[in-house]
């Protein structure tokens, strides 16, 4: 009995212990906080083990903390310059500065891929937008949709039956503009545009050689096409 109320008590102690201690670790699950020209708020999630405080702000931000949730107020940036400091939270001996920012205009616009691929069932592919801007748009084709997220501009649609449907589609932000190529795929397959057969190679489509003396060609049996491999014949996808 009094050995079993020991051992509750040191795990007790320890549970103490391990809770008042220094705190082990502090992160945020992001490294840059990028407000807009025109200003805009949001929040940003820490995670520590410890309590945190909030350090140091630039003065031109409103920053509340609760918890481990960082909260951001930003108004318009009417400096002409960009603005550019740090946020600074402490849990102990532990300190962490995230940076912060605001644009004043957009200087540059560089997407190293222009054209896009979205699958017959909707799920299109990403374009890299390398900008020091925010309010990256696009004019899209009706029944595609894109999300922003910072840095990657993700493409979806409704989906897509029949043939293949290429779209020009433009990148906005701030006076810059980007041409991109948005390819929504249907189901008919593209190798056989949906006939299933494809014109044989070894006899160009003819079936065979010679009049008089008529070979038929051993690639197709005679038929001038062959079933087509990338949709087994049926013509769909
Ligand atoms: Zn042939
Ligand atoms: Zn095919």
């Amino acid at each position: 009995m009094k050995a079993k109320y020991i051992k509750l008590l040191s795990l007790v102690a320890a549970m103490i212990l391990s809770s008042c201690g220094p705190a082990t670790y502090l992160n945020s699950e992001k490294e840059v906080i990028s407000v807009g020209i025109e200003g805009g708020s949001g929040s940003v999630e820490l995670s520590c083990d410890g309590d945190i405080e909030l350090i140091y702000a630039p003065t031109w931000a409103n920053i509340g903390l609760d918890g481990s949730t960082l909260s951001y107020e930003v108004g318009p940036n009417e400096t002409k310059e960009l603005r550019r400091d740090y946020v600074v939270v402490k849990s102990d001996d532990l300190s962490l500065a995230l940076e912060i920012r605001q644009a004043t205009e957009v200087s540059y616009l560089v997407m190293p891929k222009t054209q896009v691929y979205i699958n017959k069932n909707g799920v299109g592919g990403k374009l890299k937008v390398i900008t020091d801007g925010f309010d990256v748009k696009v004019e899209c084709p009706e029944g595609i949709s894109y999300k922003y997220d910072g840095s990657v501009l993700a493409f979806s649609s409704n989906g897509h039956t029949g043939r293949a449907k290429s779209y020009s589609a433009k990148v906005t932000c701030g006076d810059f503009e980007q041409k991109i190529t948005i390819v929504q795929k249907g189901d008919i397959c593209t190798t056989c545009g949906g006939r299933g057969r494809i014109t044989c190679s070894n006899c160009d489509g003819e079936g065979g050689w010679g009049y008089y003396y008529y070979r038929s060609c051993d690639k197709c049996n005679g038929k001038g096409s062959i079933r087509c491999r990338t949709c087994g014949g049926t013509g769909k996808i």
